[in-house]
Parts: structure tokens; sequence; C-alpha cells
């Protein structure tokens, strides 16, 4: 007890958290998550919630998945690390590259590089793709493409190609070469209401966008499958298969970063195959490890793979890694978790929980003066909040009612995860119906009790 009293303590301003102001959570004083299992977590205070977070998209098996522990420590028995370098490798980080070349089979993958998380996995696909068209004799093609709100990470090349000024303004100069096109955003565009119309739109907008910088200077268009970090957008289901089509006609590469959407969120393996494409190279993270530890990966497509794998130049190597990169530790752990998605059905869980859980957030629109818009699919969810409904007004910079959400879900026994103007839900992906209906029980209880304030 004197333990945790000591850790509540006001110490925070030794502890600088990721997009937080330093100022700020002085003041505020960030929850203390102190353990889990399943589904719930406990705070210092033995405050039980559910965790409608799933620990940043990541936590998809849950807190206490006894298969994914045994591995991590049966790991730490035999071999805690050894790095992957040239000339040295390890059983598990060879057995999981084969796994998941397996599990992506049907997406026309190759071959695996590993890294340590999600902005790291998008520095390799990056890099891989800028070296592919040297390796190919077309240095020109140098130039990605990205859209407006996407989230890459936080590298300097992801933070180049991210949509969002927020995570870029404060270290600009960033990467030359990078440019933006409109996201299909149904509920927020000056172009049209209708979802297929929109695709088409936007789809067209790229292609212009690659014409005018010239095909043959673009390397690749990176996109997430669904976006999550940028309030859960859901694109319409002809635009993936039209950009697909536009990178084929001009030769441009398309970069999946599935760092969210892969291992089942969606409510499939992969977000891709959501909208039925295959892209060439795929940005892996979170899920593939379930949280339990930290793990990164570059999938590599067949016609990508090759041109490295037949490299008469002898400039195929990989210039791109760290000391950790397929860490023991996490290859066990991620061999695990994707047993346990198979054995689990975690996609299918995802698939028909998630349902259950849109069609029942979905009337919170008609229901709530402040919800603008429910979007979302499996078990990803954004509730975009505004000003005035009517005229889809933004709420004020700072969103305002941000802390009396979360306050009021906090009391309600829900976490939550508030991004601007989004309210953002990403649960376990081993979530039962009955934790649904718990979960948005707490979140109507909540925009009621804030409801009542305004
Ligand atoms: N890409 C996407 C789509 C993400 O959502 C994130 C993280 N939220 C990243 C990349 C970066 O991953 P990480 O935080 O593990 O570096």
């Amino acid at each position: 007890a004197a333990a945790l009293a000591a850790l509540k303590q006001d110490n925070a301003q030794y502890l600088w958290h990721p997009m937080a102001h330093p100022q700020a959570m002085q003041k505020s004083k960030p929850d203390i998550i102190a353990r889990g299992q399943g589904c719930w977590i406990w705070d210092v205070d033995g405050h039980k919630m559910l965790d409608g977070v799933g620990g940043l998209w990541a936590a998809n098996l849950g807190h206490s998945n006894k298969p994914v522990r045994d591995a991590i420590v049966a790991q730490l028995d035999e071999l805690p690390f050894y790095n992957v370098f040239r000339g040295t490798t390890h059983p598990r980080a060879i057995e999981l590259s084969a796994r998941l070349v397996k599990t992506m089979e049907p997406d026309d993958v190759a071959a695996v590089f590993f890294s340590n998380g999600g902005s790291d996995a998008v520095e390799g696909a990056l890099k891989l793709a800028r070296q592919y068209w040297k390796l190919k004799g077309q240095a020109d093609r140098h130039k990605f493409i990205a859209l407006r709100q996407g989230y890459h990470g936080v590298h300097f090349g992801g933070m180049s190609v991210n949509g969002n000024l927020n995570f870029r303004r404060a270290y600009e100069p960033l990467l030359p070469g990078c440019f933006h096109v409109d996201t299909p955003w149904l509920y927020r565009n000056p172009y049209t209401q209708d979802p297929e119309e929109l695709g088409e739109i936007c789809a067209t907008l790229l292609e212009r966008e690659i014409q005018f910088q010239g095909p043959d200077t673009v390397a690749a268009f990176i996109a997430e499958p669904i976006q999550g970090a940028g309030g859960v957008i859901v694109p319409p289901p002809n635009y993936w298969p039209r950009v697909r089509e536009i990178c084929d006609k001009y030769g441009v590469l398309l970069i999946a970063d599935e760092v969210v959407t892969g291992f089942g969120r969606g409510g499939a393996m992969f977000g891709t195959r959501l909208w039925n494409v295959k892209a060439d190279l795929w940005c892996l993270a979170k899920g593939i490890s379930s949280g339990y530890v930290p793990l990164g990966a570059t999938a590599i497509g067949n016609k990508v793979a090759e041109v490295f794998l037949n490299d008469p130049t002898g400039q195929a190597a990989v210039g791109h890694g760290y000391t950790y990169s397929a860490h023991p530790v996490a290859a066990a752990a991620a061999l695990a978790t994707l047993d346990q998605i198979e054995a689990l059905d975690v996609p299918g869980n995802a698939a028909r929980v998630g349902a259950h859980f849109q069609a029942r957030v979905r009337p919170f629109v008609d229901k709530f003066s402040f919800v603008g818009d429910v979007r979302g699919m499996g078990l990803m969810l954004g509730i975009e909040m505004v000003a005035d409904k009517a005229t889809r007004t933004t709420l004020p910079r700072g969103n305002p009612i941000a802390a009396k959400v979360a306050q009021a879900a906090y009391r309600r026994g829900l976490m939550v995860r508030i991004s601007g103007p989004n309210l953002i839900l990403s649960p376990p992906l081993v979530i039962t119906r009955e934790e649904v209906d718990f979960m948005v029980d707490a979140l109507e209880g909540a925009f009621s009790d804030v409801e009542a304030t305004l």
C-alpha cells in the first residue's frame, strides 16, 4: 500500500508522456493502470474498468493469455536474447518469419523483415520501396504519396507521410518528396455524400497527383486500410480496389499500414483482405504480439522480394534493422499469438461481436446532441464529437467536453481514448457479446451524464 501511495505522489514531472503537454500532464495526473485480466484493467486505487482502448489497439488477446505468457517464460529460460544480424539468427525468428509468410500466403507475401514496433515497420517499408526502385535502375522514383488524416508513426519517414499537422509541425522540415491527397471521409469532404462516388473521386485525386508529380518519380502510395488514429475513418468499398488499379497502371508500389488493422481488428485477418486487395508491402506491429512485448514487421510481397533476391548489382543488403529486431522473446510471443488467433478465431469474433457493437453504438448519433458521427468496422469504432450537429461544426481546439466524457466513462467502469474530437474504442478482440454490452451501456450512461451538464 505504501508503494502504491508513493506511485501517486506528485512525481509526474519525471515522466513525459507521448502526445501530451508536459504541464497538462502534471496538472491532470494520468491514470495509473496496475493490473489486467482478460478485457479488464484495474488502476492503483483498485478501480475496475473494461479496457475499451485495448492498450492502444495492441492487447488483442486481452491481458492474461496463458499460452502467450507461457511462451514468453519458456523463451526467457531457453534464450532471452540474441541478435538477428548478418551471420546470426535464432530459431524463433526463423519459425516466425515462415509462419507469417504461410499466414499471408493468400496475400502473395514472400518474406518478412523484423523490427521493434509500428514506426519501425513503416520506416522499413518506405526504405525497402526506395531501394526497390534503385535496384531496378529507376532511382528517380523516390516520392511518397499518402492520405491526409493518415498516421504512420513518429520517425522522420513516417512523420513525413503522416497527414496530421499536430504530429509534424514542431519537427519540420521533414523528408522532401512526400505529398498528400484527400482521404475518402464521408462525414467531412467537400465533394459528395454518396460513398461510391466519394471512393471514385478520391481514387481519381490520387491518380491526378501521380500524374502531376510524374509517375516515374513516385515510389509508393502508403495508407491504412481503415484509418485508426485519424478517427476510425472507413473508406467506401470501391476505394482500395481502385487504388490498386491506379498503382498498377503507373507502376507505383502500394504500402498497407496494417499496424492497427492487422491480425483481426476490422473483422478479417488483414485490412487489405476487407477490401479484396493485395499490397506490395505491409507494416505490421501491435496485434502481432498482442502487446505482450514490442515487435514490428514489414511483410514483403513477391514482386518486391524478387528484385532483392535476384539483384545483379550487389546493392540489395537492407541498410535497416535494430539490435532488437526479431527479439527472441517477442518472436516467441508472436508465434503463440498467431496460434491463439487461429484457435480462438479472433478475426471471426471481431466480425461477429463487432457487428453487434457497431449496431448498438450507431444510434448514438440520434440520441446525443454532441455526437456528430459514429463510424467503424469490426472492433474499431470512432465517435466524432461536434459543437453543432446540424452544421457539423467542429469542437474548439482542445475538445472542451473530452475530460467530462472520459471522467464519466471512468466512473462507470470504462476506459476510453479521446483523441482530438474523436472518442475511439478498440477493446481486446477476444471480447464477448456480454462485455460489449457492458461497454456500450457504460458509454451510453457516460454520454447521458455529459448531456445533462450541457
Ligand atoms: N502506423 C499506424 C497505423 C499506427 O496506428 C501506429 C501507432 N498507433 C503506428 C504506425 C506506429 O506504431 P508504434 O506506436 O508501435 O511505433
